[in-house]
């Protein structure tokens, strides 16, 4: 079984207040493809989306970070073509509160994953290097299969968005795929 894991692909990491930018607006349309599809396959599908409460000098973002994808805020939104996919199909996603980079990280995913049967997860959004790649990491240690969607993430940092795209590879065991099929022999 697989699924597929969503990440913080909201208005604030896109164009808002920890924006990737173009890179990530150029995944718009294949991210909300992907979404529909597993959602039209059956598959199961989690919008694994960052949370914070304003002034939560305690959080370790809090120094790292402007504040971002703040409780209430229309930067938590997903955006453009996802939030259509998602209003669509909201009945058959699971909306999925996250604090911490990992979707793994203090979230039932796992549970989730488990009670399903699912043994390969699925990842899009952004940033490659940063969520992205920490739930990547924590699957692999919890000994699921892995495939990124090469063409649905994104990062700002190009240098790190490539470093992440072959440890997915090379050190994860992950399946890169691009049109849903391997993106390189
Ligand atoms: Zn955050």
């Amino acid at each position: 079984m697989k699924a597929l894991i969503v990440i913080d692909y909201t208005v604030d990491f896109v164009v808002g207040k920890l924006p990737c930018g173009q890179p990530a607006i150029d995944i718009e349309s294949r991210i909300a493809e992907l979404t529909e599809s597993f959602v039209r396959q059956g598959d199961w599908v989690a919008m694994a989306v960052d949370l914070h409460d304003e002034n939560d000098a305690l959080h370790p973002e809090h120094r790292l970070f402007p504040p971002h994808n703040i409780r209430g805020t229309e930067g938590r939104s997903l955006y453009g073509k996802l939030k259509s996919a998602y209003d669509r199909f909201a009945d058959r996603i699971y909306w999925m509160d996250k604090t911490r980079y990992s979707a793994f990280c203090g979230t039932d995913l796992e549970l989730r994953l488990r009670e399903r049967g699912v043994d390969e997860v699925h990842l899009a959004g952004v940033c490659t290097d940063i969520c992205v790649l920490h739930t990547a990491v924590d699957a692999y240690n919890k000994g699921f299969r892995i495939c990124v969607h090469e063409d649905a993430v994104a990062s700002f940092n190009p240098a790190g968005h490539d470093w992440a795209l072959q440890h997915f590879a090379n050190s994860l065991g992950a399946a890169l795929l691009r049109g849903g099929k391997p993106a390189r022999g």
